[in-house]
């Protein structure tokens, strides 16, 4: 059987995503390409219809670029342990589980590697982000399991 020469990896950037990122490198081909995916949310979406009208969303666009500049340098320490290319780590923005399926489909990635839970879904038996990306996606995934007790 061949084995995955692109491959998407989904993390959430918590301290379980090295453990992701490093199933994908075990199973990747030699010369396989890994690209490691973050979605940023936008702050907006989780007040809507709650406080749309609120003083607190002005200044929410300089809170949330901050925060993208923060998140990139995470994903770059991320890539930096894998010995990952920079041009191969990706911050994106909108619904995670919509981002991850657009760019594995215009990758042609034929793997998509997630965590069962990520910091929001310990509680429940697969996260809801894991949840949607296995649900509507054009390739295979695989889970990794977080937090097992075996
Ligand atoms: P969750 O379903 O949110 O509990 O997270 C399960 C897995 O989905 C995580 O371990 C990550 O692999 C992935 N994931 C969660 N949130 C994001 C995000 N914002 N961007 C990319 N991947 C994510």
């Amino acid at each position: 059987m061949a084995t995955y020469q692109r491959i998407l990896v989904a993390v959430d950037l918590s301290s379980e995503s090295a453990l992701v990122v490093q199933k994908a490198q075990l199973i990747a081909g030699p010369n396989a390409d890994i690209h490691v995916v973050y979605v940023q949310e936008p702050m907006d979406n989780v007040y809507v219809g709650i406080v749309p009208q609120s003083a607190a969303f002005s200044g929410l666009g300089d809170l949330e670029a901050q925060l993208g500049k923060e998140l990139k340098e995470k994903l770059i320490v991320l890539g930096e342990k894998f010995k990952l290319s920079p041009d191969h780590l990706h911050i994106l923005h909108g619904s995670p589980a919509h981002e991850i399926h657009r760019f594995a489909k215009d990758n042609k990635c034929q793997l998509i590697v997630i965590g069962t839970h990520g910091q929001k879904g310990l509680q429940l038996l697969l996260g809801s982000t894991a949840n949607s990306v296995l649900h509507g996606a054009g390739c295979d995934v695989l889970s990794v399991r977080i937090g097992a007790t075996l």
